[in-house]
C-alpha cells in the first residue's frame, strides 16, 4: 500500500528514518515549517530554514526514494516575538510561491495570545491571496476551544473549509471539524495523546471521508513510521482497505493537491534514486557506497 505522511519534520530526522519509511511504503511527505525547539533570534534563521525545506531536505528525501513537499508559515509560538514576526511576514510570500510548496502551514494557536491571533489572520490572508490550502496546528492546551476558534477565524476570513486541514485532532474535536466540512488531521503520538488503537476506533466511528493520519515526527519523542504502522493496524482490525487507503494516502493527496503542486505522477513516474547525485556539491553518502534502492524493496513491514 502506498502511504503519504502529510505532517512530518524530516529536517529533524535521520537517513535511517527515510530508509525505513520508504521500506514501509511511504512515497511522499509534507514537511510543515515549524519551530526548532528554541526560538530563533534573527530573520536570517527563518530564511535559511525555509530555503532548506525547498532545497537540501527535498534533495535528501529524493536520495531515499521519497518525494518531499512542504508548507510555509510562521509557527504560532514564534508569532509571539512580534518585531521578528513582522520581518518573517515580509519573507513568507517569496517562499510560499516556490515549487513544491503545497500550502501555508503550520499556523494557528499555541497559547491563544493576541499576537498569535494577529499572525494567524495575516497568514490566512496570504493563503487566500495565493489560493493555497492551509495546514492548521491546533493547541495542545485547551484544545477544544482552540480548534473551534481556528475554524471560526478561517471562516471569518472567507477561507472555504475544503481548503483547510485542521490538524492534531482527537475524539473530542473530530465531530465538529468534520461536520463543518474541514479536513481532519490526526497525529499519532507514541505513549501520550493519541495512540493508533484509538485511531482505528475513530475511523470505525466517523468513516474515512476527509480524515488523514500523520506522525508529526520531529526532534521530540515521535515515530516516523506512525502512518504505515497505523495503516497495518487498521487492516488487522478489520477496517476496509478502501478506507485505510483514504486516510493514509488519498485524502492527503486530494486536500494538498488543491495547491496544484502535489501530483501523484511525481512519485508514480519518478526515476529510481541515484545516491551519487549532489546538491550544491554535497551528497548524502559521506564517503559511503551508494545503495541500490530497487534491491532491498522487499521487507517484512511492507503492507501489501
Ligand atoms: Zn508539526
Amino acid at each position: 500500500m502506498k502511504i503519504i505522511d502529510p505532517h512530518i519534520h524530516m529536517s529533524s530526522r535521520t537517513t535511517d528514518d527515510y530508509e525505513n519509511m520508504r521500506k514501509a511504503g511511504v512515497v511522499a511527505v509534507i514537511e510543515p515549517a515549524f519551530w526548532l525547539g528554541q526560538p530563533r533570534t534573527e530573520v536570517g534563521s527563518f530564511k535559511d530554514y525555509y530555503s532548506s525545506l525547498v532545497g537540501w531536505e527535498r534533495f535528501r528525501a529524493s536520495q531515499f526514494g521519497i518525494k518531499h513537499y512542504c508548507t510555509m508559515g510562521l509557527n504560532s509560538k514564534e508569532a509571539n516575538n512580534e518585531p521578528l514576526a513582522e520581518q518573517v511576514m515580509e519573507l513568507l510570500p517569496l517562499y510560499a510561491c516556490k515549487e513544491g510548496v503545497v500550502g501555508i502551514g503550520e499556523i494557528g494557536y499555541d497559547d491563544q495570545t493576541k499576537a498569535e491571533d494577529k499572525f494567524f489572520r495575516l497568514q490566512l490572508e496570504l493563503a487566500k491571496e495565493l489560493g493555497l490550502p492551509v495546514q492548521v496546528h491546533t493547541p495542545h492546551r485547551d484544545k477544544k476551544a482552540g480548534t473551534i476558534k481556528s475554524m471560526d477565524v478561517c471562516e471569518e476570513h472567507g477561507i472555504p473549509p475544503h481548503l483547510v486541514i485542521i490538524d492534531h485532532n482527537n475524539e473530542e474535536t473530530a465531530k465538529s471539524v468534520l461536520d463543518r466540512g474541514f479536513w481532519a488531521g490526526f497525529t499519532i503520538y507514541p505513549k501520550t495523546k493519541m495512540g493508533n488503537e484509538r485511531m482505528v476506533e475513530v475511523v470505525r466511528k466517523f468513516g474515512a471521508e476527509r480524515i488523514m493520519v500523520n506522525s508529526s515526527a520531529d526532534w521530540g519523542m515521535s515515530d516516523p513510521l506512525a502512518v504505515p504502522k497505523t495503516a497495518k493496524l487498521m487492516l488487522d482490525r478489520g477496517i476496509p482497505k478502501e478506507h485505510v487507503e483514504l486516510v493514509c494516502y488519498q485524502n492527503a493527496l486530494d486536500a494538498f493537491g488543491q495547491s496544484g503542486q502535489f501530483n501523484e505522477n511525481d512519485w508514480l513516474k519518478a526515476e529510481t534514486a541515484d545516491q551519487t547525485q549532489k546538491y550544491n556539491g554535497n551528497s548524502v553518502l559521506r564517503g559511503q557506497v551508494p545503495q541500490n534502492l530497487e534491491q532491498d524493496n522487499e521487507s517484512d513491514i511492507i503492507i501489501k
